[in-house]
């Protein structure tokens, strides 16, 4: 006998199976992300149709199948229809996205997470659906990147050196080796790959790690900005191509096993 279960899911993407069916991936609350078939989502008349759309919070019941699960129903709870108006908001939630589905693989998120990593896109895509400039809409991303990363246990600390342990007094230097430096410890372990943090870069970076809202929040310009929301996603990509890395070492670990 098939099986349903209910859920809510916030939807990250979809892509077409078929002349009339469509794949919808996105990041539920109780089981994390899912890649689902929406039946006759591409037909011009389905009330499907409008709730796969991408960043979509729906209340769905799903019927479990053989390899991937089939939505029976789903009834919206927040279309966040104005990120879709506008193009940063667009850009930067598409971006959020990505990473949940490159990075939030259930082999790595654990299922008490769940709730957490849902409700963080939530709340972050509700942020940036009523972001009033693109500053805003950034950081709102940039919170994103700095929370997800704390819940899945890769979380940066940009206030102690990661090899002497003393508090970092000046600028702080990320080696993709050895994480976070002061710039004694940066001398020895120099790569061309560094990356300076000034101080009050680093002082803003290390508050959003502990504050949902800094006092920075207002008086930090869009450059500034800018220039974090791109450490933290260069931060993140090393992170996945180390990820992949692992997972092609295991595949041929395996095949040769
Ligand atoms: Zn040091």
């Amino acid at each position: 006998m098939k099986k349903n279960y209910v859920t809510q899911a916030i939807n990250l993407k979809n892509y077409p199976l078929n002349d009339n069916d469509s794949i919808v991936v996105m990041f539920s609350k109780t089981k994390g992300l899912l890649h689902a078939i929406a039946k006759g989502a591409k037909r011009p008349k389905s009330k499907l149709g409008a709730r796969i759309q991408m960043f979509v919070a729906n209340d769905i019941m799903l019927n479990e199948g053989k390899n991937l699960d089939t939505i029976a129903q789903a009834q919206s709870l927040n279309t966040f229809s104005k990120i879709r108006s506008d193009l940063d908001k667009m850009s930067y939630s598409m971006y959020i996205g990505e990473l949940v589905n490159s990075f939030c693989s259930n082999a790595d998120s654990q299922s008490e997470n769940f709730e957490e990593i849902y409700n963080l896109i939530f709340n972050t895509y509700e942020k940036i659906a009523s972001s009033k400039d693109k500053k805003e809409v950034i950081l709102n991303a940039l919170k994103f990147q700095i929370n997800i990363m704390n819940i899945l246990g890769w979380g940066l600390d940009f206030e102690y050196c990661s090899m002497c342990q003393k508090k970092i007094e000046q600028d702080a230097i990320y080696t993709t080796s050895h994480g976070m430096l002061c710039e004694n410890c940066a001398k020895e372990k120099y790569d061309y790959t560094n990356i300076k943090l000034n101080t009050k870069i680093k002082m803003f970076l290390s508050e959003l790690t502990k504050f949902e809202n800094t006092k920075y929040d207002e008086l930090v310009n869009e450059v500034v900005v800018q220039k974090c929301f791109l450490f933290m996603k260069k931060y993140i990509d090393t992170l996945t191509n180390k990820k992949t890395k692992i997972f092609e070492v295991l595949k041929k670990v395996t095949v040769s096993a």
